[in-house]
């Protein structure tokens, strides 16, 4: 083994300092971020196995659902996000 592999772009607690108008952080934005970061990272996982399995010849299709249903997991996050930059303007 070669011990630890760094985690890149994980979807694990960076710390995002985000603060409202008022200088206060906001929890709720930093819990959407969390889990914006974790649908991303999940689905660059789904989208690397449609590739695996494309590569060894695999049957496609259910990598392929996964890899749907985990981009459009992405959108709704990124989606909320956005709602609430529009309604909390931060
Ligand atoms: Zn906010």
């Amino acid at each position: 083994m070669h011990g630890r592999v760094p985690l890149t772009g994980g979807a694990t607690a960076e710390k995002f300092f985000v603060y409202d108008e008022c200088g206060m952080v906001c929890n709720e934005r930093i819990r959407l971020l969390d889990e914006y970061a974790a649908a991303t990272s999940a689905y660059r996982s789904a989208f690397a196995k449609v590739r695996q399995a494309k590569e060894a010849g695999a049957g496609l299709s259910e990598v392929l659902l996964a890899s749907k249903a985990a981009r459009e997991t992405c959108a709704k996050a990124r989606l909320a996000l956005r709602h609430h930059k529009i309604q909390h303007g931060c």
